[in-house]
């Protein structure tokens, strides 16, 4: 008989092995997010999960520029026919094209929403269809809540350059210039290379028969060269009494090739010889270096040898 509780150890054993499992396990979540997201919650996420909405609102005022509606000209609204025939009624010939274009399903006439994205979709449709009746274009535009009551009024909107060079918005284009700047430099400034150490804890460290303490590590090194590099291991400490060195697993000398674009993995051995005073003391400080021995650039990662203490 199959219980669901014994679901996960079944899974775990049809798929070969951990990493199987994690890759199947990301499958299925992300086949599942994709569904209930894309196929089941749609523009619910753009309402109520992304950020944005919230962050353009914050940046408005008065003065911004944004999707609305005239309604002042097309509204009463009514359908083509009773339109033509009273000339009392609005423009808006209730055709419902700008509620079936927007993507996020809302419906612009009934004034400024939170959900908007201000894509424009439903000025293209409605533009469109004024073009079709003959009717005077723009009926829903960009806008600003003070020229509103000007257009009622029957004057002439303010200058549009006004709306566009004001101090929130030279704010707003400072800002944002400064965070791409600060990311190009953080791009150019980037080091070319990285080191990574996770000491290995079990066992602490092996002590050999000659008296030799023994501490392992996983070290990994980012290459981010588009060329095979060599790198040499090297390791220093603050405790001047220290005499460690490296040696690597599998590999004669301490001179690695770590390949292009890529992260090498090397168990690296810090060993302290018999009397040294690291292998008889519980901690100490070490600093493990890589140099790329083709540009002589240098980087490090501190960490802890662990001797045999008395
Ligand atoms: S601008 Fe886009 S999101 Fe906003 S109401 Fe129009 S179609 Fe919908
Ligand atoms: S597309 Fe224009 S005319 Fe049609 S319903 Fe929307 S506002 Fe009215």
């Amino acid at each position: 008989m199959f219980y669901f509780a014994d679901a996960p150890t079944l899974l775990i054993e049809l798929f070969t092995g951990q990493a199987a499992f994690v890759a199947y396990a990301f499958i299925v979540s992300l086949t599942a997010t994709t569904f209930i997201f894309g196929g089941f919650m749609r523009e619910q996420v753009c309402t109520y999960m992304c950020p944005w909405p919230r962050i353009q609102a914050a940046m408005m005022d008065e003065d911004t520029m944004t999707v609305s509606y005239r309604d002042w000209r097309g509204e009463p609204r009514a359908k083509l026919k009773e339109s033509k025939a009273d000339p009392s009624l609005g423009d808006c010939i209730d055709c419902n094209a700008c509620v079936a274009v927007c993507p996020v399903g809302i419906d612009i006439r009934e004034g400024q929403q939170l959900e908007c994205i201000t894509c424009a979709l439903c000025i293209d449709a409605c533009d469109e269809m004024m073009i079709k009746v003959g009717r005077p274009t723009g009926l829903i535009a960009y806008l600003t809540a003070n020229d509103e009551p000007l257009e009622r009024a029957g004057e002439p909107p303010r200058n549009m350059w006004k709306h566009l060079i004001r101090f929130r918005t030279i704010m707003y284009t400072t800002l944002w210039a400064a965070v791409g700047l600060g990311l190009l430099v953080a791009l150019f400034v980037r080091p070319d290379i990285e080191v990574n150490v996770s000491p290995i804890r079990n066992p602490v460290f092996v002590a050999l028969s000659d008296g030799t303490i023994r501490n392992d590590y996983d070290l990994r090194i980012l290459n981010k060269h588009g060329e095979e590099r060599p790198f040499h291991i090297t390791v220093t400490s603050t405790a001047v009494d220290a005499d460690l060195h490296v040696e690597l697993q599998g590999i004669e000398g301490v001179i690695v090739l770590a390949p292009a674009d890529d992260t090498y993995s090397q168990r690296v051995y810090l060993v302290a010889d018999p009397g040294d005073p690291a292998g008889s003391r519980n901690r100490t400080e070490v600093r493990i270096w890589i140099e790329d021995m083709t540009s002589g650039d240098r980087a490090f990662v501190d960490t802890v040898f662990n001797g045999k203490a008395p």
